[in-house]
């Protein structure tokens, strides 16, 4: 079994991104990152967001309205950033608190300042396989991370685990995509799959995106897969400092020993999903310059 290293995946191309932008004439690139409340998952995320592009140089621009902000004021605030010429990026921190609808929130970023990738334009360029649209962080960095990894997806039976518009279904349209490193057979799976486990164990990629601790087990499994475990769940643990661990939704000490390759948690596609949201930036910066 071979750990594929989200961190040295994610850090060369952290390397590339810079060399980027320190090539790109004109202004740094900018990202707007806007968080409503004080989660702490979606503070940590934040932060690390704002020091990863501070890393590559990308400036970015926090922006903490306070959680009883509305659903007029927070579209209002994303249509000033959608007029401001010196924001390339928008990315609005999910989950929103309850009282807001966060899938309006994300159509009413502008699609060319999508950099998370999830206004229903983008995702459509997914779907019809236009390079200008932003694909999702996540999917985007699982295709990264398998690319990287040596691993062709041409001809092989990829199983989706999980189907939200987030992760599972751009990540299942990435694999099937006609181009090289992809060209997959695709079966997306959900809550409502009959027989689970007799459908993964067919998986010669398995992608699991449910958010349930530790769920794929290694009867689910078949041998020599590869196996991107997508989840982060925080399971209680009485011997760590916090009061918690870190778990994938894969159950890492029964799969790993039967698989080709895994992704841990942490360390696998986290550390990715913050790599292409730089890249996204950059990509905007590009693209909205050149509008203009
Ligand atoms: P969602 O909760 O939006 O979606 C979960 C999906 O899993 C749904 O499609 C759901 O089915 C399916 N599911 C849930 N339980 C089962 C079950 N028992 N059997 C089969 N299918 C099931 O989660 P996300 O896609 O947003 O996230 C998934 C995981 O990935 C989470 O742990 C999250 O923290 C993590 N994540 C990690 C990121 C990273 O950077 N590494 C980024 C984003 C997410 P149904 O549609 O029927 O309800």
């Amino acid at each position: 079994m071979e750990l594929i290293d989200g961190n040295a995946i994610a850090a060369a191309l952290i390397a590339e991104l810079k060399a980027t932008v320190a090539a790109m004439p004109g202004r740094a690139p900018c990202l707007a990152l806007v968080r409503v409340g004080e989660d702490p998952a979606s503070v940590s995320y934040v932060r690390k967001k704002e020091k990863t592009a501070a890393e590559i140089g990308v400036t970015s621009r926090i922006i903490l309205p306070p959680i009883t902000i509305t659903q007029v004021e927070l579209e209002t605030l994303i249509d000033e950033l959608n007029a401001d010429l010196s924001v390339d990026g928008i990315l609005v921190q999910s989950p929103l608190p309850k009282h807001l609808d966060e899938l309006a929130i994300f159509r009413r970023v502008a699609p060319s300042k999508d950099v998370d990738g999830f206004h229903t334009l983008n995702l459509g360029k997914v779907a019809q396989e236009d390079p200008t649209g932003f694909v999702a962080c996540t999917p985007a960095g699982i295709m990264e991370l398998l690319a990287r990894s040596g691993v062709d997806l041409s001809g092989q039976h990829v199983v989706v685990l999980g189907r939200s518009l987030i992760v599972g279904k751009p990540v299942a349209l990435l694999a099937l995509q006609k181009k090289a490193g992809a060209n997959a057979t695709v079966t997306i799976c959900h809550s409502g799959t009959r027989d689970l486990p007799s459908i993964t164990r067919q998986a010669d990629v398995l992608i699991a995106a449910i958010g349930r601790a530790e769920f794929v087990t290694a009867d689910m499994v078949k041998p020599g897969a590869v196996v991107i475990d997508v989840g982060i769940n925080r399971v209680t643990d009485p011997t760590k400092k916090t009061g918690y661990r870190l778990t994938g939704d894969v159950h890492f000490p029964s799969v790993s020993p039967l698989c080709s390759r895994i992704t841990p948690v942490p360390g696998g596609v986290g550390p990715m999903t913050v790599a292409m949201l730089m890249h996204n930036t950059i990509k905007a910066r590009r693209q909205n310059a050149a509008a203009i």
